[in-house]
């Protein structure tokens, strides 16, 4: 079986020799004078192939003119020089068989436009649509891209542990995995669960990132990257939020705030062009049919130097502009989503926003001398917001504690962490990049839920 994606680089004629693809039904056109068009898609590229089945064939009448959408077929023939607009080649059917069936009455994709909406309701057939193939392949492409970009530098692929009983905020929700029967809990003498007693001897949960995993690492062999699985059990229903998603988490040992910028900004352009060499098709489809300004924010982000701002000028900008705000910025308050989309738009593409107050970041990023601001970076995309979040890490001892009891947080509870600042404390830092942010980021599509196989969020969790 060969794929249509290279049948269809291929040139007519006698060298091309047999053809056998398999794929599934587009449409189907007879003709009266005794043969029909088939379109058939595979999924290895966004175009079908034109296949010309005839009379001559001994199925003809009974498998040929009854096929319909959806149905799937392996086909024999010769590739040939096609007369018809649209294509440069088509097959010439020498043999063509039906192996699955899908009855048209029932069958859900129709050849007219289905919402996004009604496509997640049957997350398991758009696979077979434009849209979402088109998605899958920039998914596939950019995760590539991920670990081509990393090797090239030196950092080690490291698979951090998904289950974890430490929370890595401080504050996130997260999922509780346990074995324990909720009819019949161990207990305590006093009542209460025992928690002690469940599989792991402690409360465990799904992680909501790799990253201080990924600091002990570091901190060994100098620069590692996790990719994996994240969870939120935040009751979040965003466009751009799920309960599980995909992140991309590099760690540096003796690296600054300034180098884990360079690098969001470098990763971010190397994703951004290895999409733009190697997608030109699928970004077509998307800038015509779902966003005409993802190539353009994606040629950008690919030769524009991102823009740099402290968080400081970044509400002083937004308290300039004569925006209406839902949210008034105010120094010490999150940056709003409202607020990361003007800062995109003042900046014309991508900007790196940093030295964030301490008190709306986490307790692990490194104080700076003004005492009230962290050596912490978002990378903000237009169109996206915050696609990256990171910082330079606290290695001084003294000072992560405080931050800790600051957050009422004990530090007796993270005794591992504190020993990597115990033991031969490095500078070290690093960020977390939203992989499906990046997906929407090179596809336009509005809706988080459209960039992953089978999203996961609040009441949903189906297929
Ligand atoms: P946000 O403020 O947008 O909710 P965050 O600051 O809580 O994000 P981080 O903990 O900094 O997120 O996570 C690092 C990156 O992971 C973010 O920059 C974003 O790209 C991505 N991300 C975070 N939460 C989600 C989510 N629920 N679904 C998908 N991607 C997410
Ligand atoms: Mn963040």
């Amino acid at each position: 079986m060969e794929r249509i994606k290279d049948v269809l680089a291929r040139e007519p004629g006698v060298e091309a020799g047999a053809v056998r693809v398999g794929g599934w039904v587009r449409t189907r056109r007879d003709s009266k004078a005794g043969f029909s068009f088939v379109e058939i898609n595979d999924g290895s590229c966004l175009a079908s192939l034109q296949v010309v089945a005839g009379r001559d064939l001994p199925n003809y009448e009974r498998d040929v003119l009854c096929l319909s959408m959806g149905s799937s077929v392996a086909v024999d023939g010769v590739l040939v020089a096609s007369p018809g607009a649209g294509q440069k080649v088509e097959l010439r059917a020498t043999a063509m068989e039906v192996i699955g069936r899908a009855d048209p009455e029932t069958y859900p994709l129709q050849k007219k436009e289905i919402s996004y909406e009604r496509l997640r309701e049957i997350a398991h057939l758009r696979p077979r649509t434009n849209t979402f193939g088109a998605v899958l392949r920039i998914r596939g492409e950019l995760a590539y891209a991920v670990h081509s970009f990393f090797r090239e530098r030196g950092f080690i692929c490291l698979h951090s542990p998904i289950i974890t009983t430490s929370d890595c905020e401080g504050a996130g929700a997260m999922f509780r995995v346990t074995t324990i029967d909720p009819g019949a809990p161990p207990r305590r003498p006093d009542g209460a669960v025992d928690t002690a007693r469940d599989f792991f001897g402690a409360s465990a949960y799904l992680t909501v990132s790799g990253q201080l995993e990924a600091e002990a690492c570091a901190c060994g062999v100098g620069r590692v990257y996790t990719f994996g699985p994240t969870f939120r059990a935040e009751n979040s229903n965003t466009w751009r939020h799920l309960a599980e998603f995909w992140m991309v988490e590099p760690e540096m040992a003796f690296a600054d705030l300034d180098a884990d910028a360079q690098l969001a900004e470098s990763f971010i352009r190397a994703l951004a062009c290895h999409v733009l060499a190697n997608c030109g098709a699928e970004l077509e489809f998307f800038r015509k049919r779902v966003d005409d300004g993802v190539v353009k924010r994606l040629e950008s982000a690919a030769t524009k130097p991102f823009d740099r701002m402290t968080y400081t000028e970044a509400v002083e900008r937004l308290k300039a502009s004569d925006r209406k705000f839902e949210y008034a910025p105010e120094w010490g308050g999150d940056l709003q989503s409202e607020h990361e989309r003007v800062l995109t738009e003042i900046c014309g593409g991508a900007v790196v926003v940093t030295d964030f107050p301490a008190s709306i970041k986490p307790f692990y990023m490194r104080r700076s001398e003004d005492g009230r601001t962290v050596a912490a970076m978002d990378v903000l995309a237009p169109g996206i917001g915050e696609i990256i979040g990171g910082s330079q890490r606290e290695e001084r001892l003294d000072a992560l504690e405080q931050n800790m009891r600051e957050r009422g947080m004990d530090p007796a509870n993270y005794g591992w962490f504190l020993d990597l600042r115990r033991y031969g404390t490095v500078p070290h830092a690093g960020f977390g990049l939203g992989f499906e942010r990046m997906v929407q980021f090179c596809t336009g599509m509005r809706n988080i839920r459209d960039v992953i196989p089978f999203p996961r969020t609040p009441g949903n969790a189906e297929f």
